[in-house]
């Protein structure tokens, strides 16, 4: 009998598959279902999860999943489609050599998957044409930690964002997009109210709640904060001298070059004036204990690496480096992006960490995989690989668990660029994504909860991901699907695993290499774990040798990766975004995510939960903006410039600056009519990293004008086709909003065949004249479906409208399109755990004179779960305070 309570009790120790946070989940098979709870012996997040990770329960179930290989569409047996695989990829290797062929793959691949990929393809094939969407990631992260360090070692560790005294976020709205190192940090911050907190972002986001100074600088202007910064400390005779003249190197280009420019000159370029500079010079300067984290606001830039090194270079200039509570901190977007690091799932990467261009690094890679080649230089990173789709160069194409029609700038030539590669297949968990349904051949892979593997954290803890459910169909692990291709091709002794544990020995035996070099990758501590081994695994940090257990911190001893052992200060300059705001496209793009949706929301699209905080793809812009290019708020607009155009709803707010606007990442074709924010997206890259710059496009924002809009909502998937649709789901069902230039003739048989809904009694309110039109649909004596439409955006409580149509009752309220009587509106969804609506928690608030989270958790629960809500909780306390201040 084991002694874990938690076992004991059936669940299964597991990951979640989401951020990078990399949080701890016990996953339980119930008779009804799966139960979902953080674990509390993760140490990355103590048994919390945020909204996306207390759902998961909501986006395992087989509705939409590939089951069968299928070849344009139609379904094959495995052997087929494992040989014609091996068949087109040997047939373009031998006719136009190894770089014709290329994987695009993904940071949700495990550990042992992302392995074997890259060793068929660099060791085998003997190209270095991998390369991953982590690329869209943090990509600049890992060419800055190369630059600085020597190796792409990520400093500290979370608990430092807790012992930290100063927290600087850069470009980072955790809150939204690692939100249990958000709550960590917010928690620590109300044990230590004196802990400060510093916001660098052109927007106000979720995270802005908890800062005690905000900077909403210019966007792409980090590196002329960072360097004034650096100026600041030279000029204030803070620098570590000691430190700097023992460990480091290129000190003084570093400070000519950020002494270029004068305070006033940082003032104009970030936008911010010199006094707030100069509070947060003083701050950091005064504040020895200070983590500076930085996420994609700082990566996704055409100058994202030299960002990363403006920050990194203050830390040395401080020695503020590898020791508690300070350091330079990337949080990574995805489950397994270090992962993927480690292993070389990067076109410019060996595996373990170890250099292409250094050809000792290449032998012994050679050597240790007894290959029969070796890539001998740097791939095609992302972009360029799906460029050399475009025009030719790569004839076969292998996409692994990942949506680059949706994801990729300039995403409509990539969708353009697949079409053309004359092979191209997918493995993915759905069938339909925007990516497989251009392929040749689909590959269905098995998905979270059946998978087996481990995964690195963005503070280098490895954990298990472990399967709780069974293999559906004839899906299969990818590492098995990779090894079986690889022995199709001739290499079966090479790949000839019994299963990931074996997989995972033999990368843990590679970092051995690594480490001869004196590089940092180093898990030879766990080479030699035996298969139970593998399946009691409990999270560790690495490095783990064999000499030494774990290790938190790199770089408290001074000694870095470099040839000589010391850090590498970089003279880095501002450089402004690639496209410039003109009078045709005056507005700065910004993209990013939401809070409830994962990436290209095949999964979490799957939760109505989720997807009632955000149901439709949506752009901020800000109120002067809007009054200056006559946007209305929530109505719908174009965003557009030279690379596409899309239909989204205007949120007017000042949360964005004047002249910017944000448009979220996630819709696709299957979610939205034309929604694809990478559509606008342009694509230049950061010259160092090859990361696209996701956030600094230049558009126009149009009014969209529609002859009428509506809302539906019913027990049946709709499948819209007006100008403008977005679809999301909802507890039982479906709802949709709708726009179009011209009115149906029938209303009635318009609203019955997109609720697919053909018989029953319809109860109907139709006015032309004022071209108002709410219609119920009865099916079996139960409401199964509604109809609205006006001529402009539809009014409605539809919170209310949504449980109507759930409960199956309530005509005459439908119709009403609010409540009647005593029942209340609950309003937009705030808590996603509780399904609770932001009218009822402002009702709660002024009622109840509530004046923190914690007091509106015990009136009507929101917050109390996951904690991802509690920033728009105390947005909401602080909008109650200021409108009774006004009254
Ligand atoms: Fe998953 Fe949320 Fe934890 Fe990220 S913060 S790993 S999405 S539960």
């Amino acid at each position: 009998m084991t002694a874990d309570p938690a076992l004991e009790k059936g669940a299964v120790r597991t990951t979640c598959p989401y951020c990078g946070v990399g949080c701890g989940v016990l996953a339980r098979v119930e008779e009804d279902g799966v139960s979902i709870a953080g674990d509390p012996s993760h140490p990355a997040n103590e048994g919390r999860l945020c909204s996306k990770g207390s759902a998961l329960d909501e986006t395992i179930d087989l509705e939409g999943r590939l089951l069968q290989p299928r070849l344009h569409g139609a379904e094959i047996q495995w052997d087929r489609a494992i040989a014609m695989v091996a068949d087109k990829f040997s047939q373009a290797i031998e006719e136009h050599g190894p770089d014709s062929v290329a994987f695009y793959v993904s940071g949700q691949l495990l550990t042992e998957d992302y392995y074997v990929a890259n060793k068929l393809m660099k060791g085998f094939i003997g190209s270095a044409n991998i390369d991953t969407n982590s690329r869209l990631c943090m990509s600049s992260s890992v060419a800055g930690h190369k630059r600085a360090f020597g190796a792409d070692a990520v400093p500290g560790t979370y608990e430092d964002l807790e012992l930290a005294d100063l927290v600087v976020l850069v470009g980072s709205n955790l809150a939204w997009c690692h939100p249990v190192l958000y709550q960590r940090i917010a928690a620590a911050k109300k044990d230590r109210p004196q802990m400060r907190i510093v916001t660098v972002d052109p927007r106000r986001t979720a995270t802005s709640d908890i800062a005690d100074m905000e900077l909403r600088l210019a966007p792409g202007s980090d590196v002329a904060l960072f360097n004034g910064l650096l100026d600041a400390i030279a000029k204030t005779g803070s620098l570590d001298h000691d430190f700097l003249e023992r460990h480091t190197v290129g000190l003084d280009e570093a400070l000519d070059a950020a002494a270029e420019v004068s305070l006033q000159d940082v003032a104009a370029v970030t936008g911010l004036s010199a006094d707030h500079l100069q509070a947060f010079f003083s701050a950091w300067i005064e504040t020895e204990k200070v983590v500076t984290v930085y996420s994609q606001g700082v990566n996704q830039s055409s100058s994202g690496t030299d960002k990363v090194n403006a920050i990194i270079n203050c830390h040395l200039a401080t020695g503020r480096i590898g020791r508690p509570g300070m350091g330079p901190f990337s949080v990574t977007g995805q489950p397994n992006a270090m992962g993927g690091r480690e292993v070389g799932g990067l076109a410019n990467m060996l595996a373990a960490h170890l250099d292409i261009e250094n050809p000792e690094h290449r032998t012994a890679v050679q050597e240790f995989w007894q290959s029969p080649t070796i890539c001998v230089q740097g791939g095609l990173k992302a972009v360029d690989m799906f460029k050399a789709c475009a025009d030719g160069r790569i004839k076969a194409l292998w996409i692994m668990s990942t949506n680059p029609a949706v994801s990729l700038p300039e995403a409509g030539s990539v969708r353009a660029a697949i079409e053309a590669c004359p092979f191209v297949v997918v493995s993915d968990i759905m069938a339909e994504t925007d990516t497989a349904e251009l392929a040749d051949l689909v590959l269905p892979a098995a998905a979270w909860g059946e998978k087996s593997g481990t995964v690195t954290n963005s503070d280098r803890t490895v954990s298990r991901q472990r399967p709780f459910l069974p293999v559906p169909g004839q899906a299969r692990p990818d590492w098995r699907i990779i090894c079986d291709v690889a022995a199709a091709m001739g290499w079966k002794n090479a790949f000839d695993y019994n299963g990931p544990a074996a997989i995972f020995r033999e990368h843990a035996a590679l970092s051995a290499v690594s480490n001869r070099f004196g590089l940092d990758f180093d898990i030879t501590g766990l080479a030699e774990i035996d298969d139970k081994a593998y399946e009691a695994f409990q999270p560790i940090r690495w490095p783990v040798s064999k000499k030494r257990k774990s290790r938190d911190r790199f770089f408290g001893d001074g000694r870095f990766f470099t040839s000589g052992s010391k850090a590498r200060l970089l003279a880095v300059r501002h450089r402004a975004p690639e496209s410039a705001i003109s009078a045709e496209y005056p507005l700065r793009l910004n993209t990013g995510r939401v809070r409830d949706h994962w990436h290209t929301m095949t999964r979490t699209g799957k939760s109505g939960r989720l997807s009632r905080h955000m149901a439709e793809p949506y752009a901020e812009i800000n109120p002067a903006d809007a009054l200056r290019f006559g946007i209305a708020a929530a109505s719908l607009v174009r965003v557009e410039n030279p690379y596409g155009s899309i239909i989204v709803r205007a949120i007017v707010t000042d949360r964005v600056q004047l002249g910017s606007v944000f448009v979220p990442m996630h819709w696709t074709n299957r979610w939205t009519a034309n929604g694809r924010v990478g559509n606008l997206v342009r694509a230049v890259v950061d010259p160092v990293s090859g990361q696209p710059e996701l956030k600094a496009s230049v558009a126009r924002v149009v009014a969209f004008e529609a002859a009428w809009h509506g809302f539906a909502v019913g027990k049946r998937e709709m499948k819209p086709d007006s100008a403008y649709w977005s679809r999301s789901r909802f507890a039982s069902g479906w709802q949709v909003e709708l726009a179009a230039d011209k009115a149906p003739s029938d209303w009635e048989a318009h609203a019955r065949s997109l609720l697919r809904i053909e018989a029953g009694d319809a109860i109907t309110m139709i006015d032309p004249s004022r071209g108002i039109v709410r219609a119920a649909f009865i099916e079996d004596g139960k409401v199964a479906g509604a109809f609205f439409a006006s001529p402009g955006p539809v009014e409605l409580a539809r919170s209310h409208v949504l449980n109507l149509v759930a409960a199956g009752n309530g005509v005459d309220d439908l119709l009403a399109g609010r409540p009647g009587g005593q029942i209340s509106d609950p309003g937009a969804t705030v808590c996603s755990c509780f399904d609770i609506g932001v009218n009822t928690i402002m009702s709660a608030i002024v009622e109840g004179g509530l004046a923190d989270v914690e007091a509106v958790g015990e009136a009507v629960r929101a917050g109390t779960n996951c904690g991802s809500c509690r920033p728009e909780l105390r947005a909401l306390i602080s909008r109650a305070s200021l409108q009774a201040a006004a009254e």
